[in-house]
């Protein structure tokens, strides 16, 4: 296939983004993608097993899932009044609403802009710009990764952003923005405001509660890192205005057989993933503190299930390497530099999990890598 070809039906824009990257992660202690690191127990695996017995895999799924989002709703703590939208993992929810503001009739002449916070997840950049909207990253300040609430007043002001997220906490930084710097941005901005609540069960704050008191505001969950990743299940709240709009985009069967009905059973269990959630709020405290006395290195006080560390100047890169070789996979984020510099992202992991992480990088801070 010649590449004139393909350059002549892609835009540049697409052939010049890198793709999404996932690293080969077999035989590693995964710390790098923020998992739950613990099994669902055999009595769950045991009912779960009885349902998928009876699926019927020749049929479509319920294209609406009602009874999931029925079961949800009540599982998440959606007010009675608002309404739930299911997607593939909340990257699809995230995909849709940049779908939705393509054309938006409040950005005329000019692309919608995608407005969130520097650092920030990554998806809002890669999915805004895979849409054809403008990406803007607004710096966090340096001191505790706050929101610089002066800065995104402005650029809201400005750039009159069709969407805005925020990821409470944050990923990759760990942090919980201020309620009161939150409803300013959410007050002042003239689009939807998504707050994004992957890491909630770790966070244990919400706006859930605040729906309804702004009429912009959306509420994102996930699945994912409260120990369901493999189904791929995310979750929007909001009022059913917002969502009867957003719908019509969404792909009729977007969430299959399987995880409908294994989401559904582990609606059934709440207890089960407030358990493991506390082990790993647990974990979290200790491996910070075990971090926090290492020379040299200096973690990130998070509300998360993974922890942000700064590295000795210039080092991020070997020590990640180092760990790597030694079978301990992190995330390095040091070749983003700005706030980032010489920093890693490593999940908490179970106890034991931890425990060689931290000899692993004591190591390799003795040993100069
Ligand atoms: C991991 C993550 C997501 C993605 O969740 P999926 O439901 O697995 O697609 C969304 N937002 C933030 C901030 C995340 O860190």
């Amino acid at each position: 296939m010649s590449q004139n070809k393909v350059a002549t039906l892609i835009r540049a824009s697409i052939r010049e983004q890198a793709a999404y990257h996932v690293p080969p992660a077999d035989g590693f202690i995964k710390l790098d993608a923020m998992e739950n690191p613990y099994r669902l127990p055999p009595e769950w695996v045991e009912r779960w097993l009885a349902v998928l017995r009876e699926l019927e895999l020749n049929r479509y799924p319920d294209a609406g899932a009602g009874d999931l989002r029925t079961a949800l709703k009540g599982f998440l703590g959606v007010p009675a009044n608002m309404e739930l939208m299911l997607g593939n993992g909340s990257d699809e929810l995230i995909q849709l609403l940049c779908q939705a503001v393509i054309d938006s009739p409040l950005c005329l002449n000019r692309k919608p802009i995608v407005l969130s916070t520097d650092p920030g997840f990554v998806m809002y950049r890669f999915l805004a710009q895979a849409c054809g909207l403008e990406y803007m990253g607004v710096p966090l300040k340096e001191s505790g990764f706050a929101l610089d609430t002066n800065a995104v007043l402005e650029a809201i002001d400005w750039y009159k952003p069709a969407l805005v997220f925020l990821a409470y906490p944050n990923n990759p930084t760990g942090n919980l923005f201020k309620e009161i710097d939150m409803e300013k941005v959410i007050a002042a901005a003239p689009g939807l405001v998504v707050v994004d609540e992957a890491y909630q069960p770790f966070a244990e704050s919400s706006f859930m509660d605040r729906l309804g008191s702004f009429d912009n505001l959306l509420v994102m969950r996930t699945v994912s890192k409260l120990g369901l990743a493999g189904i791929r299940l995310g979750a929007l709240a909001g009022p059913a205005a917002w969502l009867r709009e957003l719908d019509k985009l969404r792909l009729p069967y977007n969430i299959n057989v399987l995880t409908q009905a294994t989401a559904r059973l582990a609606c059934e269990y709440p207890q089960v993933f407030a358990e493991q959630a506390k082990r790993i709020r647990d974990e979290r405290q200790r491996l910070y503190a075990e971090m926090e006395i290492l020379e040299g290195i200096r973690p990130f006080p998070s509300r998360a299930n993974f922890i942000l560390f700064k590295t000795p100047a210039g080092r991020a890169t070997a020590i990640f390497e180092f760990l790597k070789a030694k079978g301990v996979l992190v995330k390095n984020l040091s070749t983003a530099g700005g706030l980032l510099r010489d920093c890693l992202r490593v999940t908490v992991g179970a106890s034991a999990e931890n425990d060689v992480f931290l000899s692993i990088l004591k190591e390799s801070l003795l040993s100069q890598a």
